[in-house]
């Protein structure tokens, strides 16, 4: 890969303008990292465009030196997919900040990539309008960055993932030519589905810089329940049977016990009943007053006779933030953990398998001497395992991939995958062949030779090079 030279400088500041080019080391530091524990590469400039224009310009640059380009949304990725692992051009889409419509009569809202998602939410909002998405990111992470990723979030259990809302984008190819995918259309059959090969590209096919949505009308009733149980199995029961009952609510959250604790000392406060083995969120939402009362009764009381110690129903609006609070804080509590956070993984197996995949990995943990913290989104199986090390030194370089092979090989055998949500980005390439076989990787890595002939934009994310 070329290394960037006097004369690209100048070029790229010919296209952007010298105040939207950063080339000091020191102010390139907050770009070499996301936050993927322990990983820092700093990039030879970064570049923040502001429109598709000129990120055209950008890459027509790049693709004829061969300097590597690596997209960077919020900087809030999990597998290190935003780091410029090869230096080159690191390029920003942090001044792409504007909605630029809200379709009510269609329901669509256009939006540039570099829109905070809470932003874009609280917007919609505004106009009795809902896009469900809620990645706990979602108060730093942007649009764009969630496209590539597919990100979900606690209501994918009810509303789908980022994909089930991308109606249409705008991206820029490798070589620079500009394409625009779909529209504001709710259904499109011509052709392959290439928006489709877009969303969850993790940033190596193609630069989004134009996102249409799909909005919802917004559900004003909101009601939430808080539930311990004594055994994850028991947790686990429970939400079968109500799901089996027809209820399907907007999350279903999992907080392991050891979690509970962690955020219980952290937050400086009393969490109710701390010492069970697990606490579940349910969020119900909707318009119908009636039917969320008959359904928050019914969830009461199919966990009550599945061991539930207590059920707390939640519909004030400051108290379900409290309620919230724990889940949300996972992240800050995790890091001021003594110890090193030396693994954040999010696997998925089937729904009903969850007790069994933690209790393996309460094992495989014990085995290796560090904390487990494990929660996530119960709804859909995606379990988060963070990991710390509390002698920060038990995990070297040799026993944390033992340790990481480990846990993906007891989530294959329960029939699950390694990544629900994060991507396989820089930290997990070694072990795409633990979810794909050669053909899948095979068909991946000439899709990547289509769009991407001379591997110049993000290089070294999801394939060996
Ligand atoms: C505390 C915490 C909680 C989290 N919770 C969740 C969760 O609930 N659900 C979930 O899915 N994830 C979660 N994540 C992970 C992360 O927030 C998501 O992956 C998010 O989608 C990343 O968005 P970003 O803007 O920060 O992207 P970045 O980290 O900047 O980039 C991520 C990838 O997207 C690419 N990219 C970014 N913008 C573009 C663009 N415009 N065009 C092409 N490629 C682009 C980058 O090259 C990179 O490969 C969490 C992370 C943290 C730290």
């Amino acid at each position: 890969m070329a290394e960037i030279d006097e004369e690209v400088v100048r070029e790229l500041q010919d296209i952007v303008g010298k105040d939207n080019i950063i080339t000091d080391e020191q102010l390139m530091e907050a770009y070499s990292h996301d936050e993927t524990p322990g990983l820092k590469y700093i990039p030879g400039i970064v570049v923040k465009p502001e429109t598709a224009k000129q990120i055209s310009e950008i890459m027509k640059l790049a693709n004829s030196e061969k300097v590597p380009v690596t997209p960077r949304g919020g900087g809030t990725g999990l597998s290190g997919g935003a780091l410029p692992v090869y230096g080159g051009i690191l390029l920003s889409t942090e001044m792409m900040n504007r909605i630029k419509e809200i379709d009510r009569d269609n329901l669509m809202v256009v939006t540039e990539p570099g829109v905070i998602t809470g932003k874009l939410q609280k917007e919609v909002e505004k106009h009795g309008l809902f896009y469900p998405p809620d990645p706990i990111s979602l108060d730093s992470c942007f649009i764009g960055g969630n496209i590539a990723e597919n990100a979900g979030g606690p209501r994918a259990v009810k509303y789908g993932v980022t994909r089930n809302y991308v109606s249409g984008l705008e991206i820029v190819l490798p070589n620079g030519e500009i394409l625009k995918l779909s529209g504001k259309l709710l259904k499109n059959v011509t052709g392959y589905s290439l928006l489709d090969v877009i969303i969850g590209s993790e940033g190596t096919l193609a630069i989004i810089t134009e996102i249409i949505l799909k909005i919802l009308p917004f559900p004003e009733g909101k009601v939430d329940l808080l539930i311990p149980f004594k055994r994850i199995e028991d947790a686990t029961e429970a939400v079968t049977k109500f799901l089996n009952d027809g209820i399907v609510p907007a999350t279903i959250e999992l907080m392991e016990g050891e979690s509970v604790r962690m955020c219980e000392e952290f937050l400086g406060r009393d969490i109710p009943f701390s010492n069970a083995e697990a606490h579940i969120i349910v969020e119900l939402d909707g318009n119908k007053r009636g039917e969320l009362e008959e359904d928050y009764e019914q969830i009461g009381n199919i966990a009550l006779n599945t061991n539930a110690i207590e059920v707390f129903v939640v519909e004030d609006r400051a108290m379900q933030v409290k309620v919230w609070e724990p889940r949300r804080s996972m992240g800050e509590a995790l890091k001021a953990q003594p110890g090193k956070i030396v693994a954040r993984e999010d696997l998925v197996v089937p729904r009903s398998r969850i007790p069994a995949l933690i209790r393996k990995l309460k094992k495989i943990c014990e085995d290796y001497a560090v904390k487990l913290y494990s929660f996530g989104h119960m709804g859909d199986g995606n379990i988060h395992v963070d990991v710390v090390d509390p002698s920060s030194i038990t995990m070297d370089e040799k026993r944390l991939p033992q340790f990481v092979e480990e846990i993906y090989k007891e989530t294959i055998l329960l029939d699950g995958a390694i990544t629900a949500e994060h991507g396989i980005g820089l930290t997990k390439i070694k072990y795409l062949k633990f979810g794909l076989d050669s053909t899948q990787i095979k068909v991946m890595r000439g899709i990547k030779g289509v769009f991407d002939p001379n591997n110049i934009l993000n290089p070294g994310k999801i394939f060996e090079n």
